[in-house]
């Protein structure tokens, strides 16, 4: 029973987000070319940037690209980063906000690119899970083989899946996988997200895991 502060993210956005000429052109572009606004929140964006730079990632494997909001907020944080997108428009659009950065898009669904992957024998510091909720389990799964052992999975937007496979099937979600997999080491951290699309404040949250063993 707890209220938010009116305009409290609206507030903190102006505060601590500095203009992003390349940011916005990214966003602009992808409303113009018809994708759906459901990138990343600036916020979250500077939150992945952060988090990146204060692991010193150097390679950062996105599942989702959309437009590439997040391959660039990685990007700009030293990463190289490869990205998997299975919509051609949303990667033709992406690889034009990209130009410039070192941003590589595979083209196709991920449970077919991941094991490619993995037989190229690639390894990242840092996997970030923005795809759909269906496949989560299975995208987090490669994710653990393609983390360097010490590196971080990052799995966006879990509350959601949670309510509604917890609802569905008995309450098995996707806490209770990543909690039986001894590979990782994983929290979850609930947040508040404000968004145009959406009348109210709503709950989301990420599973943030280190990877210690394959
Ligand atoms: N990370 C992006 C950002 O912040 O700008 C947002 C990604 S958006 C939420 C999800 C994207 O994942 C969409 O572009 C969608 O086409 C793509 N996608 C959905 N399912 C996928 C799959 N199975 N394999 C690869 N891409 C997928």
């Amino acid at each position: 029973n707890f209220r938010l502060a009116p305009n409290f993210d609206a507030q903190a956005q102006s505060a601590l987000l500095h203009p992003n000429p390349k940011l916005e052109q990214c966003l602009a572009n992808s409303a113009a070319k018809g994708l759906p606004p459901i990138s990343v929140l600036p916020m979250s964006g500077q939150h992945l940037s952060i988090l990146a730079q204060l692991m010193g990632v150097k390679s950062v494997l996105e599942i989702g690209t959309l437009g590439g909001y997040s391959s660039i907020c990685f990007a700009e944080a030293g990463a190289k980063v490869t990205s998997i997108e299975i919509d051609p428009k949303h990667r033709d659009t992406a690889l034009e906000n990209v130009s410039g950065l070192d941003v590589e898009i595979l083209l196709g669904s991920a449970l077919e690119v991941l094991p490619k992957l993995a037989e190229e024998g690639r390894q990242f510091d840092m996997v970030f899970i923005d795809a759909d909720f269906e496949d989560q389990w299975e995208h987090f799964d490669w994710a653990v083989k393609l983390t360097r052992l010490g590196g971080c999975i990052f799995l966006d937007d879990v509350i959601p899946s949670m309510i509604k496979n917890g609802q569905e099937e008995g309450g098995e979600t996707i806490i209770t996988q990543i909690g039986r997999d001894e590979r990782v080491q994983a929290t979850l951290m609930p947040t508040v997200a404000c968004h145009s699309m959406i009348p109210n404040p709503v709950f989301t949250g990420f599973i943030l895991a280190v990877v210690k063993s394959h």
